[in-house]
C-alpha cells in the first residue's frame, strides 16, 4: 500500500538514460510529487503513435499507465521523446508529431489526468525539457 505521503506522477517515453533525470525533474516540479512512475521502451512514442491494435507491447504500456493512475493516483503524465533517439531515428519535427499523437492516445486512455507532451533537447552539458 502506498501512504498519503507517496505522491506520484507518470513518465511515458524513451529508455534513453540521458533524458530520465530532466524528465523526472520536470514532472516533480509540475505536479509537486515525490515519485515518478517510469514506463519506457526504446523509441516508445513511435510505437505508441503507430497504435497497432495487435501489439502486445502497446497493451503492456497501456496496462502500466492504468496501474500508475489507478493504484498510485498519478497527478499527471508526461509523454516524452528526444533529439538523437536511437530507438526512433526520425527527424525532430516527426519526433514531435509522434510525441503529440502518443500523448493523445494516453489522454484517451486516462481522460481525468493531465497529459503533457514534451520534447527533450540537448542543451550542453545536459538536456532541456520543452513542453509541446
Ligand atoms: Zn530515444
Amino acid at each position: 500500500m502506498s501512504s498519503k505521503f507517496d505522491t506520484f506522477a507518470t513518465a511515458v517515453g524513451c529508455m534513453d538514460g540521458r533524458v530520465q533525470e530532466p524528465v523526472f525533474e520536470f514532472a516533480k516540479k509540475r505536479w509537486g510529487v515525490k515519485y515518478v512512475d517510469t514506463i519506457t521502451e526504446a523509441g516508445l512514442v513511435g510505437l505508441l503513435a503507430s497504435n497497432d491494435p495487435g501489439s502486445l507491447l502497446l497493451d503492456s504500456i497501456k496496462k502500466k499507465v492504468l496501474i500508475s493512475v489507478e493504484k498510485h493516483h498519478s497527478r499527471g503524465i508526461v509523454v516524452h521523446s528526444h533529439e538523437d533517439c536511437a530507438g526512433n531515428p526520425v527527424s525532430d519535427s516527426q519526433q514531435k508529431e509522434e510525441i503529440i499523437s502518443a500523448a493523445d492516445i494516453i489522454r484517451e486512455l486516462e481522460p481525468g489526468v493531465e497529459v503533457v507532451p514534451v520534447f527533450v533537447k540537448r542543451a550542453e552539458p545536459g538536456w532541456e525539457v520543452i513542453p509541446l
